[in-house]
C-alpha cells in the first residue's frame, strides 16, 4: 500500500531526485553506521574516519580502510540499487545523490550519480593533490602499511570525506541545485544525521523517506515507508510498470 502511494508520488512529482545513505547497501552485505549492528557499534569513527586521526596515525586509518575497500569491492548491487537505476531508465528519477562510497549505484546502472562523500575509486595526496587509482593503492597496501604518493612521497588519504573535512568541491553545490529543482526528494536508507547532506531534503519542495528505522526528518516527510529498501523500491517499480 505504501509502495503504491510512493509510486504515485514519484509519477506525480517530477523531477524526482533520490538521496541514499548506508541503508541502501545493507542488503548487499555492507553494514551501515548507526544501527545497533552498524560499524560505529564496533569502532569509534573519530579514531578511524576523521581527518585528525589520519594526520595522527595514517597506519591505523589505512588498517580500517584496507578491510573496508576489500569488502566494498566484493559487494554486488542489490534490488534497491537496481530499482533506482530502473526508475532513471524510465525517466522517473533525474539523479541519485549518495553518501555512500561503495560505487554500487553506478555498478547497478545509474548514470547521474553525485557522490557527496567521495568514493573508494581513488586515494588523494593532501600535499600535492595527486589522485591515485584504487587498484594501485591496493597493490601498495600488499607490502606497505600506508600507500605513498608516487610524486611527492607523502601518505595518500582514502578518497572519501572524513569527519572534519569539507565535502568534494562541486558535489554539494550540484546536490543542492538538484534538490532545489526537484518536486520530490526520495530519501532511502539514511538516518539524516550527517550535515550538510541531511539538509538536502529541506531544500526540495517535498520529500519522502524509505528507511527501516527513524530519521531526523520523519515528521516533515510527505510519506514515510518503514520498510526495507530492496523490497519497497522493487514494489514501486512494479507498481509503476503496471499502472
Ligand atoms: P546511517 O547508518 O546513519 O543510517 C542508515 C539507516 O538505514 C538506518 O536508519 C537504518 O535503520 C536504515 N537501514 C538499514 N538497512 C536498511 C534497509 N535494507 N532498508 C531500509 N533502511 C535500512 O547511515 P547514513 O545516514 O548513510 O550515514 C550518513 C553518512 O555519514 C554515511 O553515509 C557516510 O557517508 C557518512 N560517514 C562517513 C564516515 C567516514 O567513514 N568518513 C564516517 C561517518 C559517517
Amino acid at each position: 500500500m505504501s509502495a503504491a502511494r510512493l509510486a504515485e508520488l514519484i509519477a506525480e512529482r517530477q523531477p524526482c531526485v533520490v538521496l541514499t545513505g548506508a541503508g541502501i547497501s545493507t542488503e548487499s552485505g555492507i553494514p551501515d553506521f548507526r544501527s545497533p549492528t552498524g560499524i560505529w557499534a564496533e569502532v569509534d569513527p573519530f579514531e578511524v574516519a576523521s581527518i585528525q586521526a589520519f594526520r595522527r596515525d595514517p597506519e591505523r586509518v589505512w588498517g580500517f580502510y584496507r578491510a573496508r575497500i576489500g569488502l566494498l569491492r566484493d559487494a554486488q548491487p542489490n534490488a534497491g540499487h537496481r530499482a533506482i537505476a530502473a526508475l532513471e531508465e524510465r525517466g522517473l528519477v533525474s539523479a541519485v545523490v549518495t553518501q555512500n562510497i561503495d560505487t554500487l549505484h553506478s555498478r547497478a546502472g545509474s548514470r547521474e550519480v553525485v557522490e557527496v562523500h567521495g568514493s573508494i575509486r581513488s586515494a588523494v595526496c593532501l600535499a600535492c593533490h595527486f589522485t591515485e587509482d584504487a587498484d594501485a593503492v591496493l597493490v601498495q597496501l600488499e607490502t606497505e602499511p600506508v600507500p605513498l604518493c608516487r610524486h611527492c612521497g607523502e601518505a595518500l588519504k582514502p578518497g572519501v570525506t572524513m569527519f572534519g573535512e569539507l565535502l568534494p568541491a562541486g558535489a554539494m553545490e550540484r546536490a543542492t541545485e538538484l534538490a532545489r529543482r526537484a518536486r520530490l526528494v526520495l530519501v532511502v536508507g539514511s538516518t539524516l544525521e550527517v550535515w550538510p547532506v541531511a539538509g538536502l531534503p529541506l531544500e526540495a519542495r517535498a520529500f519522502a523517506i524509505v528507511n527501516r528505522g527513524p530519521t531526523a526528518l520523519d515528521d516533515q516527510a510527505l510519506l514515510k515507508v518503514a520498510g526495507s529498501a530492496g523490497e519497497t523500491l522493487s514494489a514501486v517499480v512494479e507498481a509503476l510498470d503496471t499502472a
